[in-house]
C-alpha cells in the first residue's frame, strides 16, 4: 500500500459544495495544494447533476414555504429576504470569476427565467396578498407584481390557464429577474477551472473509506474503485462534501461535534416533458403551496429547465422512501447509520413524525394517473403521452438531538466542524445549491478564522463587496450589486445608469 503523500486539504465529493470551495480556497491562497477526491467518474453525479435537482436559483421570490403565515394572518418575511442575499453572494462570486475571462462563459450555467407563485382558493389568495403586501416593501423584492387578472395571469402563464373553470379564484405573483440554473455545468466549470491552478487535483473513481487523526490534521484512505488498491494522504484539513454520505463520514471521524446527528433520506421523482410544442408555451418557474401536513420540500412547482442549452420542463417533486443516502449508494446507508448516540434521537423522530411517514406512503404509492392529477392542478390540459417520470437525487434530512422532544427532524442545511477548525461536514440539503457560496463563507470564517480576518481579508472583500447582513438592510447598496452581478452574468442587459462596484 503506497502511503502518506501529504497536501493542505482533501476535499470529498465533486458535487457544487466542494468544486466551491477548492475554487474559493485556491483564490485566497493560490499556493494551497488540495485533492478533490470523488467516487463516480465525474463532478456532479450525485444532487448537483441538473435532473437530480430543480435548478431554481432559490433567491425567495417564490418559495411560499420561505415567508410561513402566522395564526393572526401575519406573513413572516426573514427567510425570504436571507436566502435571496445569500443568492446575491452566490452571483457575486460567479460574476467574479466570469469576469476573470479564464473561467468561460456563464451562459452554460445560468439563465434569466421569472419566478412565479400560483394559489388557488380564498385562503390561497389571502395568504399571497399579504405576503405580497408585506415583501414587495423590502427592496429586494421591489420589482414583485401581484394579480388576480386572468387575462394578465394567461400572458404570464399562458400553459396553465386555459382548461380552467371560469369561478375558479386565484391569484399571483411575478418577479421577472429569477434564475434556472444548471449546477452541474457550474459545478464543473468550477472543477475544471481549479485544475488548471497548479497544485490542485481531482481524482475520480476514488471511494474515501476513512479518516484518522494525525497529529493536527487528519490521515484519509481512499479507495480505487476499479483497482481495489488504497492510498492514505495526510491533510491539515478535510471538508466532507459528500451529499448524503457526509453524515457516515462524519461518524467515521469520531468528532465530539459528530455526536447524535442521524440522517433521514427522502427520494423523489419528476415529471419531465421535452415536447417543444408544450415547452415553448411555459417560460417560468411556478410554485404553489404543498398540500397541507407535507413537508416543505414537497412545495409542487412547474418549472422551465434550460440544460445544455435545451428546455424542457420539470413538475414536482413526489417525494418517496429508500435507505439509501446516494442515488448510488446502497439500502444499508440507513441501518449502517444508527449508533449509539443517535438511536435515541432515530426514534423519537419516527415517533413524532407519523404525519410525514405516513405522507411519504401515500406519494410512493402514486399511479401516474394519479401524478398527473397532481400537475393538472396547475397544467389542466396536460397529455400524458407528453411527461415521463425520472428520478431525482437523494435529499438526506438531519435528525438532531432535542432537549424536549428527544430528537428533531430539520430540513435545512448545517455545518458540522470539528473544535480544531481541521474538519467540516455539510449535512441537509436545503435551500442548497444556490447558497453554497454564504455556506463555504461560514465554513472558512469558521474554520480559518485567523486566515479570514487575517491575510485573505483583501481579498475576500475584493471578491464580496457586500455580504449577506448589509445587503438586507441597505437598499441603496443592494440595487447596485444586485444590477452589477445581472449584467455580470449576462441575465440582463447592459445599460447606461449601471453602476461598477470595482
Ligand atoms: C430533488 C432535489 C431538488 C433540489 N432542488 C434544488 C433547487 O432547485 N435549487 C437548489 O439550489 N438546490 C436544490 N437542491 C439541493 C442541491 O441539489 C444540493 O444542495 C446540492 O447539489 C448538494 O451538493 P453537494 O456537493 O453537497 O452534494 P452532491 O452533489 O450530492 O455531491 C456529493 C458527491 O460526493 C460523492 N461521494 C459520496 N461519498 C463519497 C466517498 N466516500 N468518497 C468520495 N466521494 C464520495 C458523491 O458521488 C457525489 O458526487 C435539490 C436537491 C434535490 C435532491
Amino acid at each position: 500500500m503506497a502511503h502518506n503523500e501529504a497536501v493542505d486539504v482533501v476535499l470529498v465529493g465533486a458535487g457544487i459544495m466542494s468544486a466551491t470551495l477548492a475554487v474559493l480556497l485556491k483564490e485566497l491562497d493560490p499556493a494551497i495544494k488540495l485533492e478533490v477526491v470523488e467516487l463516480m467518474d465525474s463532478g456532479a453525479a450525485e444532487s448537483s447533476n441538473p435532473w437530480n435537482n430543480a435548478g431554481t436559483g432559490h433567491a425567495g421570490l417564490c418559495e411560499l414555504n420561505y415567508t410561513p403565515q402566522a395564526a393572526d394572518g401575519t406573513v413572516d418575511i426573514k427567510k425570504a429576504v436571507h436566502i435571496n442575499t445569500q443568492f446575491e453572494v452566490s452571483k457575486q462570486f460567479w460574476s467574479y470569476l466570469t469576469k476573470k475571462g479564464t473561467f468561460g462563459s456563464c451562459k452554460s450555467f445560468i439563465s434569466p427565467v421569472p419566478h412565479l407563485s400560483f394559489v388557488q382558493g380564498d385562503s390561497g389568495v389571502s395568504f399571497l396578498k399579504s405576503r405580497f403586501n408585506v415583501l414587495s416593501k423590502h427592496h429586494a423584492f421591489a420589482d414583485m407584481e401581484y394579480t388576480e387578472d386572468k387575462a394578465k395571469m394567461a400572458e404570464w402563464m399562458p400553459l396553465m390557464m386555459p382548461g380552467r373553470s371560469p369561478d375558479e379564484v386565484l391569484a399571483a405573483t411575478r418577479v421577472m429577474n429569477g434564475t434556472d440554473v444548471n449546477f452541474g455545468a457550474l459545478t464543473n466549470q468550477l472543477l475544471k477551472h481549479l485544475t488548471s491552478a497548479p497544485d490542485a487535483q481531482v481524482k475520480y473513481c476514488k471511494r474515501v473509506t476513512g479518516l484518522k487523526r494525525n497529529n493536527g490534521g487528519w490521515t484519509v484512505s481512499i479507495k480505487d474503485v476499479n483497482s481495489g488498491n488504497t492510498r492514505e494522504v495526510d491533510a491539515k484539513f478535510v471538508f466532507l462534501g459528500a451529499g448524503g454520505a457526509a453524515l457516515p463520514l462524519l461518524q467515521a471521524s469520531g468528532i465530539e461535534e459528530s455526536k447524535g446527528f442521524g440522517g433521514f433520506p427522502i427520494s423523489g421523482q419528476w415529471l419531465r416533458c421535452d415536447n417543444p410544442e408544450v415547452v415553448k408555451h411555459h417560460q417560468a418557474k411556478v410554485y404553489s403551496q404543498a398540500a397541507v401536513g407535507s413537508p416543505p420540500m414537497s412545495v409542487p412547482h412547474l418549472d422551465t429547465r434550460v440544460v445544455d442549452g435545451n428546455k424542457s420542463l420539470l413538475f414536482g417533486p413526489y417525494a418517496g422512501f429508500t435507505t439509501k443516502f446516494l442515488k448510488h449508494g446502497s439500502f444499508m446507508d440507513l441501518p449502517l447509520s444508527v449508533r449509539a448516540g443517535n438511536i435515541g434521537p432515530m426514534l423519537a423522530v419516527a415517533k413524532n413524525n407519523m404525519d410525514l411517514t405516513k405522507y411519504l406512503v401515500s406519494e410512493v404509492m402514486q399511479s401516474m394517473e394519479q401524478r398527473l392529477e397532481s400537475l393538472r392542478r396547475f397544467y389542466p390540459q396536460a397529455k400524458a403521452e407528453d411527461w415521463r417520470l425520472e428520478v431525482a437525487g437523494q435529499r438526506v434530512q438531519i435528525i438532531k438531538k432535542d432537549p424536549k422532544k428527544g430528537g428533531v427532524l430539520q430540513f435545512g442545511t448545517e455545518l458540522v466542524a470539528a473544535k480544531d477548525g481541521s474538519l467540516a461536514a455539510l449535512l441537509g440539503a436545503s435551500p442548497g445549491a444556490s447558497v453554497t457560496v454564504s455556506i463555504m463563507l461560514e465554513l472558512i470564517e469558521k474554520c480559518f478564522p485567523n486566515k479570514a480576518s487575517g491575510e485573505w481579508a483583501a481579498k475576500l472583500a475584493e471578491i464580496f463587496p457586500a455580504r449577506e447582513k448589509v445587503l438586507e438592510t441597505d437598499a441603496a447598496l443592494y440595487r447596485k450589486i444586485n444590477a452589477h452581478n445581472n449584467v455580470a452574468l449576462e441575465l440582463v442587459e447592459a445599460s447606461n445608469e449601471t453602476e461598477s462596484y470595482a
